[in-house]
């Protein structure tokens, strides 16, 4: 997976596109709390929201707009 870093405070970032085709960055590490899966068999990858039990202990990954400290100037497109 590509790595790339966040234009606005330089974390590191996925992009992935959502099934609408529209593409977000994610943070790099999933965490357990993370919501998407990135199905790297494609390029970009495709983010699916996750669908677990509870307490599965499965990882995800988080949209960096939701974590970004800059995330207001992420608004306009590329
Ligand atoms: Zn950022």
């Amino acid at each position: 997976m590509k790595i790339a870093s966040c234009r606005s405070c330089s974390e590191p970032v996925v992009w992935a596109e959502f099934a609408s085709g529209k593409k977000c960055p994610f943070d790099a590490e999933p965490t357990p709390s993370g919501e998407w899966a990135l199905n790297e068999a494609y390029d970009p990858p495709k983010a699916t929201r996750i669908v677990r039990a509870a307490g599965s202990g499965e990882d995800g990954f988080t949209s960096h707009f939701a974590t970004c400290p800059e995330a207001a100037t992420h608004r306009r497109p590329r």
